[in-house]
């Protein structure tokens, strides 16, 4: 695959993220600050922000992946494997563009 290719696909996928994450930080307090009936809504919010703190974290999480990938091929070493210093198979950076260890060491 080409460098500038998944260069680029990253960070589409970065800006993207960001921008949800961005969503999520405004929406939950507002939602909040909004006056509660009945023990239902409070429940309801509860869960609701618990929701959306789970859904933050992992889209937090995948962000530091993609940084981390753009951040190897900024150093040269992207597609290189952590563990082993293998090059990682194309048919997983296919699947997942921020992997940072080859098959057989991601099995282990
Ligand atoms: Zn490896």
């Amino acid at each position: 695959m080409n460098l500038e290719k998944i260069k680029n696909r990253l960070e589409k996928e970065r800006e993207e993220l960001v921008l949800i994450i961005e969503s999520y930080k405004k929406e939950p307090e507002e939602f909040l600050k909004e006056s509660v009936s009945s023990a239902d809504e409070i429940a309801d919010r509860y869960e609701y922000k618990q929701e959306i703190h789970l859904k933050k974290e992992a889209l937090e999480e995948r962000l530091k992946e993609i940084e981390r990938a753009l951040r190897k091929i900024e150093e040269g070493n992207y597609g290189i494997c952590e563990n082993c210093g293998q090059k990682i198979e194309d048919q997983r950076l296919k699947i997942d563009l921020s992997a940072i260890l080859c098959r057989k060491c991601a099995l282990k």
